[in-house]
């Protein structure tokens, strides 16, 4: 599966050094993350299964902040390339 937007994931799950930009809105109910811009729980997620068997309970509903069934959802960064801790201070004289 290929998504155009960047990799997400709800803040909570993602380490902090790896939190980019906040993307979007995680739904606890349905695990899709939708668009910051959109106010309320409908429409089509940027994040999530493309067809869902059963509405989420949440469908409809504003997010409000604070409220316990969404969270912000951030974009994902990639991992710091590894820290070469042995590396050689300086090259040895000749
Ligand atoms: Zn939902």
């Amino acid at each position: 599966m290929v998504f155009r937007a960047p990799k997400a994931a709800p803040q909570s799950v993602v380490p902090a050094g790896r939190r980019g930009h906040l993307i979007g809105r995680f739904c606890h109910g349905c695990n899709q993350i939708f668009p910051l811009q959109r106010r309320m729980h409908s429409g089509d997620p940027i994040f999530g299964r493309d067809h869902v068997a059963s509405p989420c309970p949440y469908e409809g509903w504003s997010f409000e902040p604070g409220a316990p069934w969404w969270e912000p959802a951030v974009e994902v960064l990639p991992p710091p390339p590894p820290v070469e801790a042995a590396a050689p201070a300086a090259a040895p004289k000749p």
